[in-house]
């Protein structure tokens, strides 16, 4: 089943216990990496550019059910 993405207008809810703030999120993701070394080696990452992004699942913390969540919509958002 694909995880709909939220949106500026909407949210993730669980659909068996009604969880609103806290999930596991598995995402893929393409980037490109600036990584600037110091003289030791030491890498640091100075930008980040996401090419593509693609969450796989999304697990309710509070009852550990896998990708059943729908979209509802924020507090405010279209009344
Ligand atoms: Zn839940």
């Amino acid at each position: 089943m694909a995880v709909p993405t939220p949106t500026t207008e909407t949210r993730w809810r669980c659909t068996l216990c009604g969880n609103l703030t806290r999930f596991d999120v598995t995402r893929s993701s393409k980037v490109v990496e600036y990584v600037h070394l110091d003289l030791a080696g030491a890498a640091n990452v100075e930008e980040q550019d996401v090419l593509s992004e693609n969450i796989e699942s999304v697990r309710c913390r509070w009852c550990n059910t896998v990708d059943e969540v729908e979209l509802v919509d924020r507090p405010g958002a279209g009344g």
